[in-house]
């Protein structure tokens, strides 16, 4: 019995010998101190045993157990560190490989335009203000110089929500009710961007909703000239610093006397291309001096102020500005043209 303990004491140091990992230390354990092990088929032999070899094989036998036990023990806690190490090793951050790609969005060409003409006009000493998209149709058009029957007001043309509101057709309500905001009719200087609607069918060059940046100025002694110098420095800054204007005359029931702005054509200097159809300049805003009837019907007095205005389409400026031939590419929300854009944008940097 003796012999056998001490048999399996060396078969048992030879077989840890070879353990290399937690899952032959555990068939391992199983083998040695588990129900069937070789120290319990040991243990089951004593039975026949006297009782004084009992005493003295049942101490061997608990010696070897608590031996191979603590062995099993200290290989186990020895294995768990280095499979942690290896794990750990494994698992490093190499903090000299590239990045993992973050997709930054951009601006839209629309919302780039709008944020250049308000730094624009910002700078120049103008309040940048919005109004509702929901408008009243006494401020859409009735104090606009467009009273009921007028055939600007073809309930064809507009959203009518009910009889007396609509979608705005223009920005131009947010100018009426800045005026009549004002109380004291102290000089005004704004610009109102915003989102517009009418009732177009949608082609290449029109949409039924679109921007407008209009712009009011009312003070006394204001002329055309002012309108002039301001236009001029919109068109530089917007086409370029060779760029000139011209005024065509034109008709709008809110100023008078009305004008169509003309820029000279960026892409050929004036010559003559196709984007400027041959003329050397290419049509960009609507403008004129604010109509008598607007100032005295939000409470200026016409006789004492004067003013200009003007409506910028944005959609317009980024077309000619960015070579955009669709105005439907700016609402599908496509990014393989916005990613174009951004590189049109590059390039003109
Ligand atoms: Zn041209």
């Amino acid at each position: 019995m003796k012999d056998e303990l001490q048999r399996l004491s060396s078969v048992f140091e030879a077989d840890i010998e070879k353990v290399t990992n937690l899952n032959e230390l555990n068939d391992l354990r199983v083998n040695y101190l588990g129900k069937k092990s070789k120290l319990q088929e040991i243990s089951n032999m004593m039975r026949d045993l006297s009782a004084e070899e009992k005493k003295e094989c049942g101490k061997l036998m608990n010696e070897l157990k608590t031996s191979i036990e603590s062995k099993i023990n200290s290989l186990k806690e020895e294995l768990e560190k280095k499979e942690l190490n290896s794990k750990l090793e494994k698992e490093r951050i190499d903090v000299t490989l590239p990045a993992t790609k973050i997709n930054v969005g951009g601006v839209h060409p629309i919302t780039k335009v709008i944020n250049d003409v308000e730094e624009l006009f910002i700078s120049m000493g103008y309040d940048v203000l919005e109004g509702p998209e929901v408008e009243k149709d006494l401020y859409n058009f009735e104090m606009l110089n467009l009273p009921k029957g007028h055939p600007a007001r073809d309930t064809q043309d507009s959203f009518y929500i009910t009889e007396d509101t609509l979608l705005r057709k223009q920005t131009s309500p947010v100018q009426v009710r800045t005026m009549l905001g004002n109380k004291e009719k102290t000089p005004i200087r704004i610009i109102c961007p915003g989102k517009t609607y009418r009732k177009d069918n949608d082609d290449a060059t029109h949409s039924h909703e679109f921007h407008q940046i209009e712009g009011l100025v009312v003070d006394t002694n204001i002329s055309m000239a002012d309108l002039k110098g301001t236009l001029e420095i919109f068109a530089k800054k917007m086409f370029g610093e060779n760029r000139e204007i011209r005024f065509r005359p034109s008709h709008f029931p809110f100023t008078e006397p009305s004008i169509e702005v003309d820029v000279s054509c960026f892409n050929c200097g004036g010559k003559g291309c196709n984007i400027c159809k041959g003329t050397g300049w290419i049509e960009i805003l609507g403008a004129g001096m604010v109509h008598p009837n607007v100032l005295n019907m939000c409470g200026y007095d016409s006789d004492k102020f004067t003013g200009f205005a003007f409506g910028i389409g944005p959609e317009r400026i980024a077309m000619l500005k960015y070579g955009i031939n669709d105005i439907r590419n700016f609402y599908i929300d496509d990014l393989r043209f916005l990613k174009e854009f951004d590189k049109v944008e590059k390039v003109l940097k």
